[in-house]
């Protein structure tokens, strides 16, 4: 870029001297520069006295880039928000006007005479013009020398302006890409993250039913050895046994024998959450398989003293599922109206929907009834309405959340309708086929 002091200093002609000042401005980019090189230029070839130029900074202040005869005008400074202002307002003129002595305001008091001030161009509403030119001419004459600067100062000034912005614009945006990518990148690392513990629960998941496959499978081989050799000597295998003796063998069959319920039950869960418990679908009849599951039940009826009774409608369809799950389930629901009902009946009752195409095996009892709150509660794993250690009812837990897992296996599922005081009502609704047959 040429320097100020390149620039001829004689006057020289009008378009030569336009043509250099033009040919400055090509090569300069820095606005304070430029402003000195106008100023510059005006000095030399425009007869003025005094010039300054003054332009919008970054904290929308209109301060001074260049000055020429006005010593102490350096420290001006006027906030664009104040539009009363004369050389704010001034911004907006279209053509230069001047200014008397007198309406001069304190800031540019050096000043000896009035001045002429021009906007250096236009701007869109709500963004400060490019700057202003504040010019003394020598005689009462502005040369139309200064129109012409300040005009092409004004437009170069724009494109700076704007190229500043563009650049800024651009900045803001490759940093918002950054951030954008940063994210992303954090976010893929998370759902990594997320991806192996998924895995390593799995795994968790899997290890934990495994041991307890294998935990209840060898608990209950000397289990069932036990209950053998019990019932062994209970038949008076090794002689006749002794009454107390009788009485002490028979607590430990019936220990033995919750206990290895128990740990059936156990391995029940393990095996459906490992998904290793296959389904065996024949078509049976259900009239035979309630008979068997209250002739599984008899003793424990028979102690009970209720009246425990079969509906099953005439002429229901052959059921096409897993036989022994549907027994397992319907099993684990009289069980526990025998044991939470202690006066009334149970009535187990089977009819056919041929609108759904679904059985309906309902197991009705006048026992204690569940409260509401604790109807959702009851199906999950180990839960019970009494959790207390000094509950009335034994029982693990287990058996209504075995029930639900086997009858969703079926396609099916068990609800239930309840009233504390009053009774239960637990259904299976079985589908007449399983989807996957
Ligand atoms: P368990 O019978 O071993 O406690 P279940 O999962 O079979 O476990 O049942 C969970 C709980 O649901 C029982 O402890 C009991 O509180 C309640 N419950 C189940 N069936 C009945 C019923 N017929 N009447 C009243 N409460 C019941």
């Amino acid at each position: 870029m040429p320097s100020i002091a390149a620039l001829p200093t004689h006057p020289a002609p009008s378009s030569e001297a336009r043509l250099a000042f033009s040919e400055l401005l090509l090569g300069c980019d820095d606005a304070r520069a430029c402003a000195e090189a106008a100023v510059s230029w005006l000095v030399h070839h425009a007869q003025v006295e005094q010039v300054l130029c003054l332009a919008p900074d970054e904290s929308d202040s209109l301060v001074p880039l260049a000055s020429y005869g006005m010593p102490g005008v350096e420290s001006v400074v006027l906030a664009l928000h104040e539009t009363k202002h004369p050389l704010v307002e001034a911004l907006q003129w279209s053509e230069p006007r001047w200014i008397a002595p007198s309406q001069l305001s304190p800031e540019l008091s050096p000043l000896r005479r009035g001045l002429f001030s021009l906007s250096l161009g236009r701007a869109a509403p709500g963004i400060p013009p490019p700057g202003l030119l504040l010019v003394t001419p020598a005689s009462s004459e502005l040369s139309p020398d200064v129109g012409w600067l300040a005009g092409h100062l004004g437009s170069h000034l724009t494109r700076l302006y704007k190229g500043r912005q563009l650049t800024r614009l651009e900045a803001a945006s490759s940093e918002l890409a950054a951030r954008v990518n940063a994210a992303t990148e954090e976010l893929a690392t998370q759902n990594e993250l997320l991806r192996r513990q998924a895995i390593q629960l799995e795994q968790a998941s899997a290890a934990k039913s495994q041991f307890l496959a294998n935990m209840s499978h060898e608990l209950r081989t000397p289990l069932n050895a036990i209950l053998g050799y019990t019932n062994m000597l209970l038949q008076g295998v090794n002689g006749e046994l002794p009454p107390p003796q009788r009485r002490s063998l028979s607590r430990i069959d019936s220990n033995g024998r919750h206990l290895l319920e128990i740990i059936n039950e156990i391995l029940d869960i393990t095996r459906i959450e490992a998904g290793r418990m296959p389904l065996h679908l024949s078509e049976f009849r259900l009239p035979e398989l309630l008979q068997e599951v209250t002739a599984e039940l008899d003793p424990i009826i028979a102690r009970s003293k209720l009246a425990v009774s079969t509906q099953v409608e005439p002429n229901l369809p052959l059921v096409h599922s897993d036989r022994q799950k549907v027994k397992q389930i319907v099993v684990n629901l009289l069980s526990n109206a025998l044991k939470f009902t202690h006066e009334g009946s149970i009535q187990v009752k089977a009819r056919y929907e041929v609108a759904t195409a679904a059985f309906h095996i309902s197991v009705v009892d006048t026992g204690i009834g569940i409260d509401p709150s604790h109807q959702e509660r009851i199906w999950e794993d180990f839960q019970q309405v009494d959790n207390s250690p000094t509950r009335a009812y034994g029982g693990t837990g287990l058996g209504l959340s075995i029930c639900r897992r086997l009858a969703a296996m079926l396609d099916g599922r068990v609800s239930l309708e309840s009233a504390v005081g009053q009774g239960s009502t637990f259904t299976l609704h079985l589908p007449r086929l399983p989807r996957r047959s």
